[in-house]
């Protein structure tokens, strides 16, 4: 089978290998990309957005959401998960009418002390801002029939804090979004894709049912719940490895 690329862009190259598990897209910002923005496939526009969700809609792709684990990681046949890092607001503007036109569920990972304001974690290391959905448009996700799940407190690297911090991260996230909106918080995102085996055994320990890498793959029926593998869904780059190809085939 030949190796998938490392982002999806399209279905097409995927299409096999998605057979094999159950495929977790990971996305973060939709819509137009500001000026001097450093991470630029961090950005999908809405119209690239729509035509990914429009390709999997015609190959027969159904939805799921990681509350249906683990049957869907046991019969994970045409299904996907779609995630969405940090909880901004561009995708409650660009996102939400394509996921309904389309009906696909999606989860939000929310920076729980960070709601209404904006991406600080980023902004530190050189990055344009960008808005955080307040309780508000929250609330407007959430009745839209859409989830929400923890991305911690603060959008620290869980295995770079003391213990207590990292656990009272991963804690009182959940009991702060549980009492803010009103619905059961069952699953965790690790900020940057931080983890070891300890910052993983908190987040059970915490009542999680699931819990979202960085890792790249697809997650077979023995995939652990609190290990998932995720594939960032970008828009196309043209490096010049595409390029090569494009060229010479
Ligand atoms: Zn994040």
């Amino acid at each position: 089978m030949r190796t998938p690329p490392a982002v999806y862009v399209s279905l097409a190259p995927f299409r096999e290998w998605f057979r094999g598990g159950l495929p977790i897209l990971m996305y973060h910002k939709l819509g137009p990309r500001p000026r001097r923005v450093k991470l630029k496939g961090l950005y999908v526009s809405a119209r690239r957005f729509a035509r990914q969700l429009a390709e999997l809609r015609a190959a027969g792709y159904r939805g799921a959401t990681l509350d249906e684990l683990p049957a869907a990681l046991a019969r994970p046949e045409r299904r996907i998960v779609l995630t969405f890092d940090d909880a901004y607001v561009n995708v409650l503007v660009h996102g939400l009418p394509v996921l309904k036109q389309y009906g696909f569920p999606a989860i939000q990972y929310v920076v729980a002390e960070a709601i209404g304001g904006r991406n600080d974690w980023d902004v530190r290391q050189g990055e344009a801002p960008e808005a955080l959905m307040d309780r508000a448009q929250l609330r407007e996700w959430l009745a839209a029939g859409q989830a929400i799940g923890s991305h911690g407190l603060s959008h620290v690297r869980l295995t770079q804090v003391p213990p207590a911090r990292a656990r009272e991260e991963i804690f009182a996230s959940k009991k702060k979004l549980e009492d803010l909106f009103g619905v059961p918080i069952r699953h965790f995102c690790y900020p940057y894709g931080d983890w070891n085996p300890a910052v993983r055994d908190w987040v059970i320990e915490a009542g999680y049912a699931s819990a979202c890498t960085t890792a790249f793959g697809i997650n077979d029926s023995g995939a652990s719940p609190f290990e998932l593998k995720r594939i960032q869904a970008r828009y196309p780059s043209f490096g010049l490895r595409e390029l090569r190809r494009r060229l010479f085939g």
